[in-house]
């Protein structure tokens, strides 16, 4: 008899074990457990969207006939516990070998590596099949560089794959890469579709949360969830996005706005995240419906796509993989500050923080530039220990999964690795949220002021950043600009911005 482990990230259906035809012996094992529910506090979304899909997963095994052994939260055999569960099962049903798809988190890794190593029974783990390189890829593709850039690793992704290339060589289009035209700010038009929702009734899957005691964060609809949570809405929304959304996905990638939570963004890394989606998957049809519709759909919106997914996506697991577990702790500029309260409420007079939090709280989503350039500029710009802000995105996104969130957080937004996701740190003023959004036009404070008491705190904020950690930055000639005019500026005003930044970082619940 063998016991196959799924883990709830592990929701590949397209997985090999399921083509497999002898399946009498087989259990399949899946688990809803306050390991995973209490690691960190998570949205209430989150822990919905994981248990539905779950359920899902196991039913559809079950209707191919395969035995299932399927713990919900309040099972009475469920300890709560992956190893002690495991354990029992093995004892209970005669297992003779025990097999398990290598998790994503290395959390988790470990704690199956030691399992293994105590059983008497024989023991295996295989790939989940998903990703598009291995564990190891990045580290090999990376040995004896100085950097790690993107940029490259994304461009021999595409060579591999032959994605969007005209020969071995050369890329369609005749560039790799249309940042440069991704960068619009959304002033009401072109029209955003209506979203695609899914409207679910989750109220028994809350009552139970509630009656289980398991603490979460953020809000829910339990009439209207909207997270799509079986392989059929996962390709729905696959759909919505090619017919929908991509015509203008590259325009306004990095455009943010008041009342438009997602603009012409996939919302498609909970179905990936999840493996209930294949990203070679999501390309091939966002590639194939391009060619299909090119006379009205750019290049640059196509490439800017593909570009989050071959490269950023594969790249960020494969540096999780390479600096783990080392990364969670990397603290490299020094950072000791609290997470402001207000990043649990909303309760801020900062437009933009105020509308990005809240949005966090009630959808479980911000896309990247709300995440990047506002909560994480902030927590950077007031100098927030990253143990702190890793916690808040783990817990606060329906996609945050460690291997991926962790990467983006301590190394892309918060610098913390010292510069090996990002080559310079990626902090701004508020004119840069001025530019991307209209959040300022309405904001308590004012975005053209610099130190005064209704002065955007974010001016003085980032010359104050700039002043404190120059140190870190003087061989870092992307900062080298900045840190000119740092040095030029006239030394009352800087003692002005900074005396103004001290207090905000203070006393962020007046702010
Ligand atoms: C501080 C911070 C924390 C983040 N935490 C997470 C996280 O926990 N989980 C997560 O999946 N993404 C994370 N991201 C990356 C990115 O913000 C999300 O993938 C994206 O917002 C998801 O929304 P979407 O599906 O609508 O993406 P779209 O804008 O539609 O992009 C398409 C897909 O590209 C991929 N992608 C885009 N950017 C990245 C990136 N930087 N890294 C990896 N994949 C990317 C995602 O799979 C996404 O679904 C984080 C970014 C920052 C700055
Ligand atoms: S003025 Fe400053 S605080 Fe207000 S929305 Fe703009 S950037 Fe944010």
């Amino acid at each position: 008899m063998i016991l196959r482990l799924i883990l709830g990230d592990q929701l590949n259906y397209q997985h090999s074990w399921y083509k497999e035809a002898e399946q009498e012996n087989v259990f399949y094992f899946m688990a809803e457990m306050r390991q995973e529910t209490d690691y960190t506090k998570h949205h209430i979304q989150k822990v919905i969207g994981f248990f539905l899909a779950m359920r899902s997963f196991s039913s559809w095994l079950h209707d191919r006939g395969y035995n299932v052994v399927y713990y919900q939260l309040d099972e009475l055999k469920n300890t709560q516990d992956l190893v002690v569960n495991l354990k029992k099962l093995i004892q209970e049903k005669g297992i003779t070998k025990f097999e398990y798809q290598l998790p994503d988190e290395y959390r988790l890794d470990v704690q199956l590596q030691e399992f293994c190593s105590t059983l008497s029974i024989e023991s295996n783990a295989y790939d989940t099949e998903h990703f598009l390189t291995s564990r190891t890829d990045f580290a090999d593709f990376f040995a004896g560089k100085k950097q790690y850039i993107m940029e490259y690793f994304y461009r021999d992704m595409r060579k591999k794959y032959d994605i969007m290339m005209l020969t071995k060589k050369d890329p369609e289009g005749g560039k790799w890469n249309f940042d440069h035209s991704n960068r619009k700010k959304w002033n009401g038009s072109p029209d955003i579709p209506l979203e695609k929702n899914f409207e679910k009734d989750v109220t028994e899957i809350v009552d139970l949360l509630i009656s289980s005691g398991v603490q979460t964060i953020g809000n829910v609809n339990t009439q209207q969830f909207n997270w799509p949570t079986t392989r059929q809405e996962c390709l729905s929304l696959l759909d919505y996005f090619c017919e929908n959304l991509l015509l203008c996905f590259g325009d306004y990638q990095d455009a943010m706005h008041l009342n438009e939570k997602y603009l012409f963004h996939s919302r498609l890394s909970f179905a990936m995240n999840s493996k209930m989606l294949h990203p070679m998957e999501v390309l091939s049809k966002v590639i194939e419906y391009w060619r299909a519709h090119k006379d009205e759909i750019a290049i640059s919106q196509v490439e800017g796509f593909v570009r989050q997914i071959l490269g950023w996506r594969e790249y960020m697991r494969g540096m999780y993989w390479s600096q783990m577990p080392n990364y969670r702790s990397l603290n490299k500029l020094d950072n000791h500050n609290k997470l402001p309260g207000f990043y649990w409420t909303g309760d801020t007079k900062m437009n933009c923080l105020r509308s990005s939090i809240q949005q966090s709280l009630d959808e479980a989503y911000a896309h990247h530039i709300q995440r990047l350039m506002v909560t994480g500029n902030y927590a950077l710009l007031t100098m927030v220990d990253p143990d702190e802000v890793d916690q808040w995105y783990l817990g606060i996104y329906i996609d945050a999964i460690e291997w991926v969130e962790i990467t983006n957080t301590r190394g892309m937004s918060q610098f913390a690795d010292g510069g090996l996701v990002a080559t310079k740190p990626y902090v701004s003023s508020g004119s840069y949220i001025n530019k991307m959004s209209n959040y300022c036009k309405s904001c308590h404070y004012k975005v053209s002021k610099k130190h005064e008491e209704d002065a955007c705190p974010f001016n003085a904020l980032y010359w104050n950043f700039l002043d404190e950690k120059q140190g870190y930055f003087k061989n870092n000639q992307r900062m080298s600009m900045m840190l000119n005019l740092l040095h030029k500026m006239d030394k009352e005003k800087l003692h002005k911005l900074k005396t103004r930044a001290n207090h905000i970082i203070a006393n962020p619940d007046e702010y």
